[in-house]
C-alpha cells in the first residue's frame, strides 16, 4: 500500500493555526490529525484526547525517555510533542496527516520526513497577529509578550517551509492549504513512485530518459 503524505502546518502563536485546523477538519474529514501531548494547563472548553493529551512534567519526560514522541519542543514555558506511533501507522495505512506544531519542532520533523510538506500559516500582518493575541483573552499580558516575540523569531525561519499561506480569512486559508494537499498528490515525482510502486532512485533514472 502506498504511504500516506506527511502534513506539518506551523506559523506564530495567535495566527489562526487551530481555527485554521478546526475548519480543515470539517471541510477535509479523510485527512488525519495528530493530537499533541502537552504540559501546558487545558483552556477552558479544551478536552484531554482531543485537543491535546495533557500530560504533567514527569508523565512527558517519561514519553521523551521511552522514545514515544515524534519531536518534542519547550515553547513559552511548557512542553509539546507529537506522539509518534499515531502518526507512523497513520501513513502506513496509506492516509495523510497533519501536525500542527511549532517551528522547532517542524524542523526536528523535517530531518525524519525530509518530503514532509511544510506550510507556514502567516498573519496578515504583525499589527494584526499582536492584536489577534490580544483578542483570546486567555493569557496573561506577559505571556502574550513572550508570545509576540517568539512569533518574531518563528517568522524569520518560513524560509524553511515549502508554502506560505497568508490567513488573511479562515474560508481562504483553507481553501490554499486544500489546493496545496491535492497539488502534492499532483507531483510527478509521487505520481511515479505511487504508478510503479518504485523507489525514488528508480524515479528519477525514469525521469532522465
Ligand atoms: P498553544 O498553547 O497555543 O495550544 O500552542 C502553542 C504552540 O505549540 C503552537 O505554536 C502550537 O502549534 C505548538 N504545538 C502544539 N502541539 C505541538 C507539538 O506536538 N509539538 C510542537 N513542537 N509544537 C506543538
Amino acid at each position: 500500500m502506498n504511504k500516506g503524505l506527511l502534513f506539518v502546518l506551523s506559523g506564530p502563536s495567535g495566527v489562526g493555526k487551530g481555527t485554521v485546523c478546526a475548519a480543515l477538519r470539517t471541510k477535509l474529514p479523510e485527512l488525519v490529525y495528530s493530537v499533541s501531548a502537552t504540559t501546558r494547563a487545558p483552556r477552558e472548553g479544551e478536552r484531554d484526547g482531543v485537543n491535546y493529551f495533557f500530560k504533567t512534567r514527569e508523565q512527558f519526560q517519561e514519553m521523551i525517555q521511552t522514545d514515544a514522541l515524534l519531536e518534542y519542543a519547550e515553547y513559552v514555558g511548557n512542553y509539546y510533542g507529537t506522539p509518534r506511533d499515531f502518526v507512523e501507522k497513520t501513513l502506513s495505512e496509506g492516509k495523510d496527516i497533519i501536525l500542527e506544531i511549532e517551528v522547532q519542532g517542524a524542523l526536528k520533523v523535517k530531518e525524519k520526513f525530509p518530503d514532509g510538506v511544510f506550510i507556514f500559516l502567516m498573519p496578515p500582518s504583525l499589527d494584526e497577529l499582536k492584536s489577534r493575541l490580544g483578542g483570546r483573552g486567555t493569557e496573561s499580558q506577559a505571556t502574550i509578550d513572550h508570545r509576540l516575540s517568539v512569533a518574531k523569531d518563528e517568522i524569520n525561519l518560513l524560509y524553511h517551509y515549502d508554502y506560505a499561506v497568508v490567513n488573511d480569512q479562515i474560508d481562504l486559508a483553507c481553501k490554499r492549504i486544500d489546493s496545496i494537499i491535492t497539488a502534492e498528490h499532483c507531483k510527478r515525482v509521487r505520481f511515479l513512485h505511487e504508478l510503479y510502486n518504485c523507489e525514488h532512485d528508480a524515479v528519477s533514472a525514469a525521469d532522465n530518459v
